[in-house]
Formats: C-alpha cells, structure tokens, sequence
C-alpha cells in the first residue's frame, strides 16, 4: 500500500495480496482518520459479501473466487468505543459482465485497489442496537 494526501482526502494504492479492509483500518488508526467517506475502484481475487438478514440479525456471506472488477466500494470512517470503524460495501462485476453485490467482509486484491478517502475533522460514534442487531451512528 501507497498513499499520498491531497488537502483533506488521501489517495491510496492498495496492493496485489493485501485485504482492502485490514488496510484501510490500519491505515486510518495509523493517521488518526475518524470520520470520513471511503469510496474505491479495483481489481479483487478472493471476496466475502455479506446480506444481513433483518428477521435473524445475522448475516449470510458469500464467497466469491475468481478475477472480479471492484467496480464500486463505498463507505465510511465512524468509531465504536474510540476505536476506527469501517462500514463498506461493494459491487464487483465478473468476466461477464454479471454483477455481485452486498457488505464487504474480505477483498484479496489481485491487480490493484485504488481507494480515495474524504476525512472530515470530528467524529461520530456507533453503538449496538438490540432491535435492529446493528452497530448504528450515534448522534
Ligand atoms: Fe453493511
């Protein structure tokens, strides 16, 4: 992973090998990125989606195996107890063009990942809610 900062957003190289969501949490604990939008492009080999089920507040994952497009990641930057929180999902399309989508788990990147973040100075936190069997924003 590379990055360089232009004003308030970072522009990141994700690697081939590397896990787009273990190094975009690193990266924003390493930089003190609390709050912010994540949006990204790229090229992915190994993926885990995730479809939460709202009657059983679990989620289902799927894995998908094979050369895909990261044709759009889009998320934020939020804390749960202080600590850097990622919330992302993806669309990744396959040699046809077919499209697969839903909450990102894992992405193993296979070409490159190229990932703008847009920091915003503050913070929101997240907080367990048992109704919905979601982390929500807090406000
Ligand atoms: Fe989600």
């Amino acid at each position: 992973m590379d990055y360089r900062q232009a004003g308030q957003k970072w522009f990141l190289r994700i690697d081939k090998g590397e896990e787009v969501l273990e190094t975009l949490a690193a990266f924003c604990r390493q930089k003190g990125i609390t709050l912010g939008s994540i949006s990204g492009i790229g090229a992915a080999g190994q993926i885990t989606l995730g479809l939460f089920e709202t009657k059983t507040k679990t989620y289902k994952a799927t894995d998908l195996t094979g050369d895909f497009e990261i044709t759009a990641l889009t998320g934020n930057v939020t804390t749960k107890e202080g600590e850097v929180y990622l919330h992302v999902h993806a669309t990744l399309s396959d040699i046809e063009c077919r499209a697969y989508g839903g909450h990102l788990n894992k992405a193993l990147i296979s070409g490159t990942c190229e990932v703008v973040i847009d920091q915003v100075q503050g913070g929101i936190e997240r907080e367990f809610n048992a109704d919905i069997g979601l982390n929500l924003m807090k406000f």
